[in-house]
C-alpha cells in the first residue's frame, strides 16, 4: 500500500483522553478513533492488527477441533428469561424493542443463543462432543468504559462453547482450550499467566483467566514463585498463619492473641468506652491493643432471585479487607451491594462504625473463618462510642455462617505450599469457564445416552477479548517513540520511507525496494507522501513496524 493513496490519519499531539500508553499510541498511530464513550472505529492499521490476532486465534481453535460459526448480535429476549439472565445481567445489557414490541438485546455473550442452537440440532451422544466458536462484536454497557478498546462498550470477542456428554469430556475440552490459549498468547508475544478465577455472572464452577502482566491492568493476581500457584485476587485463597508460642521466632511472636495461651483464658465480655475512635487503628490505639484482635463489621444488602433481599453483616479481622466476591459467592446472591447507613440503623439499631456482631438483630452474620480462633476479640458494641472486649466468637455470637472472607495480598502464605505470595497487576485477555449444566438445564439442551436415557449436555465456554489483546500487546511492546510490534501481529511487516519525494532517483529506488518486498510476500507500506522527512520518520516510529527501510 502506498501511503499517498491510503487513509492513515495520525495525531501529532498526545490525545488528552488517553491515560495509558496503549490507548495513547493506538489513537496517535491511527489504529482507532473514538465515536462515543467506549465505542471505537477500527482504522486500516487497527483492523489489520486485529485480524492478525483473530487469525492466530482461529488457527488455534481449528487445531483443537473447533468449528467457526457466526451468531447474530441481536438476540431475542426469551432464552435470557429462561436462564434468568435478562434480570441478572442488570444494567450492563443493552436492551431494545422491535417495531412489534418484542424485546431484544445486543448480545453481551452467547451462551443463550448457542445452547438453543445445539439443543435443536443434537439429539444423540453420537453427535457429541462439539466445539463451536464465533468471532464477533459483543456489547456491554460498562459502568466505566476506559482505556480505549481495553474496556469498551462494543468489543470483539472470540467465544468458543464446548458440548460434552460427561464430566471427563468437559475436562478434556477445557484442557484443549487451556493449551490453545497458551499457544495463542505466546504467539501474540505476550508475557502472561494463567490464573485461577471466579466464574462471576457467567456461572458454573471451575475457571481460569489468562492475564497479560501490565502495571495498568485492572486485574490483581497473586502468585507463588515456589509452587506456581496463581489466582485472581477475587478468587485467591491463603493459608492461615500458625499461631506462634510467645517468645519464639521473629518478634511478631510476642503478641498475646490468636490462639496463644494468654488468649485461651476466656474472660467475660466487657463494654468499654472508646470515645471518638471510629477506625480500627484508632480503637486499637485507644485501647492499647494490637489491631490483630479487632474485628470489623461491614453491612451489605444481598439480593436473590425473585427480588428477595436480606441485610448481611460480614465480620472480618480488623486489619484485613473484605473480599466482596467471596461474600457474594458464599451467599449465592444475584447481587451484593454495600448497605446504606440509614438502612442499617433502621433494621439493626446499630450505628455504622460502632456496629458489631454481639447482640446484633436484623442482619444475617457471616464470619471470617479465622475469627473463632481469637478468644479475646474487640468488636463494636452497637452503641455509639462503645466497644466490647474479650469477645469469644463461639460463645458470644452466631458463627453458623463461617467462611473465608478475606482479600488475599502479597505477603500472605500460599494455600498450596505455604511460601510467601507475591502480587502483580495484569490485563485479563481471556477466560475459561466450566458451565456444567447451568445453561443446558435452563434451556432443555439434552441428548440420549447409550442406554437411551435423556441427559443434559455438559458445557464449557471460553472467551478471548480480541481488541483487548491488541491493546495488551501494545502495552507490553512499546517505548517512548511508539509501538514496537511483534512480527506475528504487526499490521505491516515493513515500511519503506522515501525521504525526499522530489528526488527522482530516490523515488525510483524506493519504488523498486517496495515492489521487491511485496513480491517476496512481505506486507509492505511505501511512505511516498509529500511530507517533511521528520514527519515521516515520526510516523514510522509511532507505527513500529518490524522492518524499516
Ligand atoms: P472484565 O472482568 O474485564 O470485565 P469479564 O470477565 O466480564 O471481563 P468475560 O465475560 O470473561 O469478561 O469475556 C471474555 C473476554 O472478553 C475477557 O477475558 C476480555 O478479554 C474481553 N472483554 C470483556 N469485557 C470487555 C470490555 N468491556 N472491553 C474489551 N474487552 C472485554
Ligand atoms: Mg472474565
Amino acid at each position: 500500500m502506498k501511503m499517498s493513496r491510503g487513509f492513515f490519519p495520525t495525531l501529532r499531539e498526545d490525545p488528552a483522553e488517553a491515560q495509558i500508553p496503549s490507548h495513547r499510541l493506538m489513537l496517535r498511530a491511527g489504529l482507532i478513533r473514538r465515536e462515543a464513550p467506549g465505542v471505537y472505529s477500527l482504522l486500516p492499521l487497527g483492523i489489520r492488527a486485529v485480524q492478525k490476532v483473530a487469525e492466530i486465534v482461529r488457527q488455534e481453535m481449528d487445531r483443537q477441533g473447533g468449528q467457526e460459526i457466526m451468531m447474530p448480535l441481536l438476540s431475542p429476549a426469551e432464552p435470557w428469561f429462561q436462564t434468568g439472565r435478562w434480570q441478572d445481567y442488570g444494567d450492563e445489557m443493552f436492551r431494545l424493542k422491535d417495531r412489534a414490541g418484542k424485546l431484544l438485546c445486543l448480545a453481551p455473550t452467547h451462551e443463550e443463543i448457542i445452547t438453543g442452537l445445539v439443543r435443536d440440532a443434537v439429539s444423540s451422544y453420537k453427535q457429541l462432543p462439539v466445539l463451536l466458536y464465533h468471532i464477533g462484536p459483543k456489547f456491554r454497557d460498562e459502568i466505566r468504559p476506559r482505556f480505549g478498546v481495553m474496556r469498551s462498550r462494543e468489543f470483539l470477542m472470540k467465544d468458543l462453547y464446548s458440548f460434552d456428554t460427561s464430566p471427563k469430556g468437559l475436562e478434556a475440552s477445557y484442557q484443549k482450550m487451556f493449551e490453545a490459549y497458551q499457544r495463542i498468547f505466546s504467539r501474540c508475544g505476550l508475557n502472561f499467566r494463567p490464573v485461577e478465577a471466579d466464574p462471576g455472572t457467567i456461572g458454573g464452577s471451575g475457571s481460569h483467566e489468562f492475564v497479560a502482566l501490565s502495571e495498568y491492568g485492572e486485574s490483581t493476581i497473586v502468585t507463588c514463585d515456589k509452587c506456581g500457584y496463581a489466582a485472581d485476587v477475587e478468587k485467591a485463597e491463603y493459608r492461615e498463619p500458625v499461631p506462634e508460642p510467645p517468645g519464639a521466632g521473629d518478634g511478631e511472636a510476642d503478641r498475646p492473641e490468636a490462639g496463644s495461651p494468654e488468649a485461651s483464658t476466656r474472660a467475660e465480655v466487657e463494654k468499654v468506652a472508646t470515645p471518638g475512635a471510629h477506625t480500627i487503628a484508632a480503637v486499637a490505639e485507644f485501647l492499647g491493643i494490637s489491631a490483630r484482635i479487632t474485628a470489623k463489621t461491614l453491612f451489605y444488602r444481598a439480593v436473590y432471585p425473585g427480588d428477595r433481599s436480606e441485610l448481611v453483616a460480614a465480620i472480618v479481622p480488623g486489619e484485613r479487607d473484605l473480599n466482596e466476591w467471596k461474600l457474594h459467592s458464599y451467599l449465592g446472591a444475584v447481587s451484593v451491594e454495600k448497605a446504606a447507613a440509614t438502612d442499617v440503623m433502621a433494621e439493626t439499631g446499630a450505628p455504622f462504625g460502632s456496629a458489631g456482631p454481639v447482640g446484633l438483630h436484623g442482619a444475617r452474620i457471616i464470619t471470617d473463618r479465622s475469627l473463632p480462633k481469637v478468644h479475646n476479640l474487640v468488636v463494636g458494641a452497637n452503641e455509639k462510642g462503645y466497644h466490647f472486649i474479650n469477645v469469644d466468637p463461639e460463645r458470644d455470637f452466631d458463627i453458623s455462617n463461617l467462611t473465608d472472607l478475606v482479600l488475599v495480598h502479597s505477603g500472605d502464605r500460599c494455600p498450596v505450599c505455604g511460601e510467601t505470595l507475591g502480587q502483580a497487576q495484569g490485563i485479563e485477555v481471556g477466560q475459561l469457564f466450566k458451565l456444567w449444566t447451568k445453561y443446558s438445564d435452563a434451556l432443555g439442551c439434552v441428548f440420549l445416552d447409550e442406554a437411551g436415557n435423556s441427559r443434559p449436555v455438559i458445557m464449557g465456554c471460553y472467551g478471548i477479548g480480541i481488541t483487548r489483546t491488541v491493546a495488551a500487546i501494545i502495552e507490553q511492546h512499546h517505548d517512548a517513540d511508539g509501538i514496537i510490534w511483534p512480527h506475528s501481529v504487526a499490521p505491516y511487516d515493513a515500511i519503506v520511507t522515501c525521504v525526499n519525494t522530489r528526488d527522482g532517483a530516490q523515488v525510483d529506488v524506493a519504488e523498486r525496494v517496495y515492489v521487491a518486498l511485496k513480491e517476496a510476500g512481505i506486507a509492505t507500506l511505501l511512505d511516498d507522501r509529500d511530507e517533511r522527512a521528520g514527519v515521516k520518520f515520526k510516523d514510522a516510529h509511532h507505527n513500529g513496524f518490524p522492518v524499516r527501510v
